[in-house]
């Protein structure tokens, strides 16, 4: 076989599961775009898409598209089939410690001239694999970040040094989580809207200043400032004064998304279109089947995504909330979605919603969303999750978990206009009344119209020849081709 000609692109991707699809949508894109491309992965986050996920394989074939793994140093969370996100401290830890000099000799390698593949020219790296730029700074190669949250997430953790030294962060004590202090009003991020701060990243919810998640969202955002570009996962409508405030604070930006939806449009007969997701769990294909019988917008999907945890008090709350509500429900349980209690829900709850249930593992989400029987989303807000929503037009209900999920609720339900918000102390009457809201009440029918409406932009910006194709092709253009 000979030698590709194409222009090698190296995307690296965080090992979780929100990272890693969206990355490897882009990637995709990218392919399609007629880049050489090595998607670049932990190796135990690899490992397990090769036990888990048929592309991974399937792409094995492809003469321009490849896989590679660098070591984090971390031995596997521990030795079971079943995967489980790193714990995000010794991650943060790994990474700051062993990968600077793994990616590295990553790349070196595949510059290597026995390696056969075109030498790297620009890496994508994932805005929060900060440890890309030892290797791009001493190579002397471009470093576009692709920043999987959104921009408000972004902002978030951008201004986050901002609140600490305004003496906001840490919390004085564990009582400011109960006292009111998490309402204190916050008007000054530029480009934000109004906030309070309990919508913030929950990562601030510490009397801890040196807590590793929060200075790693820190610093993760301001190393954008060290990028070539950053591309946001958004699209322009959706969040305009942000952008508009990020662009004049950071490198070039460019929002090409979303990317679920650009991914989408890559044509029938390209390599890569047939390809899922890379899934960490197998995906139950049967649910879709079951939709097929459903009657359209009738049905209530649920999923928590790929790391939230329920205790069990909250799983029982909302089992017996979405009993109660008497609608028709998608229940996606992870095997580690659950902490604590294994009999999650009891005889009682099956018999009561039998006939209107399905519930398993890990679906095909976008697949989900797209299916016409469902007409509501209960969600943790995870920024890949919310887009796909949007880019299904399936109006939300809302609650979220950590890190940017707070974020991304407030622009969810207040800017939007597309979710209602559970309170974090979860109780089954409160599900059940906005679980009937949104299926059957008149707000749910003007959050449907609104998502529509969301949809339709999503889909201007996002098919052939709108807004994030050409600004993709302004980023190949004036940064990886420069
Ligand atoms: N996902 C999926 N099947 C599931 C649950 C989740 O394919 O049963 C996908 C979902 O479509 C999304 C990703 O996993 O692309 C989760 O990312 P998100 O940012 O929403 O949340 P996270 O898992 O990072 O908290």
């Amino acid at each position: 076989m000979g030698h590709s000609t194409k222009t090698h692109l190296v995307c690296m991707t965080l090992p979780f599961q929100g990272h890693i699809k969206s990355m490897f949508n882009l990637a995709k894109v990218l392919h399609f775009k007629g880049f050489f491309v090595t998607f670049v992965n932990t190796e135990y986050a690899h490992q397990h898409l090769l036990k888990h996920d048929g592309s991974v394989s399937a792409l094995a074939g492809l003469p321009d598209f490849r896989f590679a793994c660098i070591s984090d140093g971390l031995s596997p969370p521990d030795d079971r089939d079943e995967y489980r996100s790193e714990d995000a401290t010794n991650l943060i830890h790994a990474n700051q410690k062993n990968c600077p000099a793994s990616f590295l000799r990553l790349i070196s390698a595949l510059n290597d001239p026995s390696s056969g593949v075109p030498p790297v020219r620009c890496v994508i790296s994932d805005s929060f694999a900060t440890f890309t730029l030892n290797a791009t700074t001493k190579l002397g190669i471009p470093n576009v970040f692709y920043c999987t949250v959104a921009v408000c997430g972004f902002t978030d953790y951008y201004y986050c040094k901002d609140l600490i030294e305004r003496g906001l962060v840490p919390l004085k004590s564990e009582d400011d989580l109960t006292n009111g202090y998490l309402d204190t009003i916050i008007d000054w991020i530029p480009g934000m809207v109004t906030l309070r701060m309990r919508d913030l990243t929950s990562f601030i919810r510490t009397t801890d200043r040196d807590d590793a998640s929060l200075n790693f969202s820190i610093d993760g955002a301001h190393a954008s400032h060290q990028a070539t570009a950053i591309i946001f996962n958004t699209f322009s409508e959706l969040e305009s004064p942000l952008l508009r405030a990020c662009s004049s604070m950071l490198p070039p930006v460019f929002d090409i998304g979303p990317m679920c939806l650009l991914s989408h449009y890559i044509p029938n007969d390209s390599s890569t279109s047939s390809l899922g997701g890379l899934n960490m769990w197998r995906e139950d294909l049967r649910c879709l089947e079951w939709l097929d019988e459903k009657e359209s917008g009738s049905v209530l999907y649920v999923n928590f995504g790929s790391v939230a945890n329920l205790t069990s008090k909250q799983a029982v709350e909302f089992g017996w909330g979405l009993a109660n509500s008497e609608c028709t429900f998608l229940w996606v349980i992870r095997p580690d979605l659950v902490v604590g209690d294994a009999a999650l829900l009891p005889q009682e709850f099956s018999e009561m919603t039998k006939g209107r249930s399905f519930i398993t593992s890990w679906c095909p989400q976008q697949r989900v969303l797209a299916h016409a029987a469902i007409g509501g989303f209960l969600t943790h807000c995870g920024w890949n999750s919310t887009t796909e929503s949007i880019c299904s037009g399936v109006p939300m209900i809302c609650w979220p978990f950590f890190a940017d999920q707070q974020i991304n609720c407030r622009y969810i339900c207040s800017v939007w206009g597309i979710g209602m918000e559970i309170d974090e102390d979860v109780s089954r009457e409160e599900v059940e009344g906005l679980i009937k809201e949104l299926m059957e009440g008149q707000k749910g029918k003007e959050m449907k119209r609104k998502a529509v409406e969301w949809k339709e932009k999503a889909v201007e910006a996002a098919k052939p020849g709108g807004r994030s194709w050409r600004n993709l092709e302004k980023l190949i253009e004036e940064i990886i081709m420069e």
